[in-house]
């Protein structure tokens, strides 16, 4: 297996220490909660798989997301999970950041669909050797990478100042002066933390999310009143939905366009997860494969696969794939009320209804399968 080298391609910018003199215990929590040192405990159990299949001769995993854990740790691991492969396909699929796994380069990128008014993702992979002509690309990734790490500093924004919208709704649902100004005094100084640290910009980019609010809250809302700091928080969540209904999905590349710049560099694209925005497959993108699997929509495996063998016999035929979506971080510090509640049974290469029996018998039929899908995938990369 070729893991050897393998590194990541992101610019490293360190961040300036914050002063604990000025900041206090705010500056301890924020570094705590953006911090993307691994201790020696977070080291070993980035390296040590929570399954490990002794047998499997070839490594399918191309969607996957290393966060902010090194990408040679990440390899070390793979290496453990399959202790008998042979041959792999292995590429990091980033949110709008290409990252590079020794000869693959990879990402996960959001983009629009404007015939159906939808934001949708797309996995495009592409080898590393390609990487600098890809100057197009990496422009588009970083653009959308900006707008949507914009989207925690627009909620903070509106927590601290809020709109006549949102002002109109806390109105309505009776926050009382002290869950108000408990939100706005941490916001605020959330704010002052991620500015002074230049998070943007820094090698902690990663750690720019929305979650680094109700966090930071949690970890410095401990000495007010608990209904105080319940209720500051639900109004953070309230600002946060009212933010994310006014993303506007024109501001992302459109997946036609998308497509067409991977195109043009001999990439391959995916469709993540249709089932979250099902008219995608109507769509005439030309794409490689369509995941017809992944642990957020688990339920279509044998609906998708029978739908990829009624598409038109084409000259590339639409190869079906399945995501098992990894996110790394999860495996290092676990988020207790993450939406993703099974981010935890997830691990990089395994995707198990390949193996399942009624799965099987379709595949057959369908003449698909996970070898088939790695060896005609390769070559597509050119
Ligand atoms: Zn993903």
């Amino acid at each position: 297996m070729k893991t050897a080298g393998v590194k990541a391609v992101k610019t490293v910018k360190p961040p300036p220490l914050l002063s604990k003199e000025v900041f206090g215990e705010d500056w301890v929590a924020f570094n705590r909660l953006t911090s993307i040192e691994l201790t020696a405990k977070e080291a070993s159990v980035a390296v040590h798989p929570s399954l490990v299949d002794p047998t499997e001769k070839r490594v399918l995993a191309v969607h996957w997301h290393p966060e902010w854990i090194p990408i040679e740790l990440v390899a070390e691991r793979v290496k453990r999970a399959f202790p008998a492969a042979l041959d792999s396909l292995v590429i990091p699929t980033q949110h709008n950041q290409i990252l590079t796994y020794g000869e693959w380069s990879g990402v996960e990128a959001d983009a629009y669909a404007p015939d159906y008014g939808l934001k949708i993702q797309l996995l495009i992979h592409l080898r590393t050797q390609t990487l600098p002509k890809a100057t197009t690309l990496v422009g588009m990734m970083e653009r959308t990478f900006r707008y949507r790490a914009l989207q925690l500093l627009d909620i903070l924004d509106n927590v601290v100042n809020p709109d006549a919208t949102v002002k109109n709704e806390i109105k309505k649902l009776g926050f009382s002066s002290d869950s108000i100004n408990l939100a706005q005094l941490l916001a605020r100084r959330l704010q002052n933390l991620i500015e002074k640290a230049d998070l943007g910009h820094s090698n902690r980019a990663e750690t720019l999310k929305n979650r680094l609010l109700p966090d930071f809250m949690a970890a410095r809302g401990q000495e007010y009143p608990p209904e105080t700091l319940d209720r500051a928080m639900a109004l953070c969540r309230l600002v946060k939905s009212q933010v994310k209904r006014r993303l506007t999905p024109s501001r992302f590349h459109t997946a036609k366009d998308l497509v067409e710049e991977a195109k043009g560099l001999g990439a391959g694209v995916v469709i993540p997860h249709p089932p979250q925005f099902w008219p995608i497959l109507l769509s005439d993108l030309n794409v490689d494969g369509w995941e017809v699997w992944n642990p957020s929509t688990p339920n279509h495996t044998i609906f998708l696969l029978e739908a990829l063998a009624r598409q038109k016999k084409n000259k590339r035929p639409i190869l079906a794939f399945m995501g098992d979506d990894t996110h790394m971080s999860s495996k290092i510090r676990p988020d207790q009320k993450s939406e993703e509640k099974n981010n935890l049974d997830r691990e990089i290469g395994f995707q198990s209804p390949w193996r399942d029996p009624k799965v099987l018998t379709v595949l057959k039929k369908t003449g698909q399968s996970r070898e088939r899908t790695m060896d005609e995938y390769r070559t597509r990369l050119t």
